[in-house]
């Protein structure tokens, strides 16, 4: 768990499966919204460094939610199949919608 201690970062974001076969992804992101951490339902104010987790379901379609950074490493990470690091760039939301508008069978394994 230790080498994922701090991530995500500005430059990297993390990735890995539910064990129903979804992708997730854990994103760094700034709130530009008032929002709940799911973890603890603690509030996440606007301009807070904080979580994104986004789903990329394996038949296709996304689903996000916010979280605290601590939340996700204390309760998410441990829900997160291989878990491995990548680059933002590889997060960002285009791609990830895109992601989604395919089956997972179709799409290139992020570097
Ligand atoms: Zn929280």
């Amino acid at each position: 768990m230790n080498q994922f201690q701090g991530l995500p970062n500005r430059k990297t974001s993390l990735t890995g499966h539910t064990d129903e076969g979804d992708e997730i992804w854990i994103i760094r992101s700034i709130s530009q919204k008032f929002y709940k951490c799911l973890g603890c339902k603690g509030e996440i104010n606007i301009g807070d460094e904080h979580v994104v987790v986004q789903y990329v379901g394996k038949y296709g379609g996304t689903e996000h939610s916010h979280w605290h950074q601590r939340c996700a490493e204390e309760i998410l990470f441990y829900q997160v199949r291989g878990m491995r690091k990548v680059s933002s760039k590889e997060s960002s939301r285009d791609r990830l919608e895109s992601r989604g508008r395919r089956p997972a069978g179709r799409r290139r394994r992020p570097r």
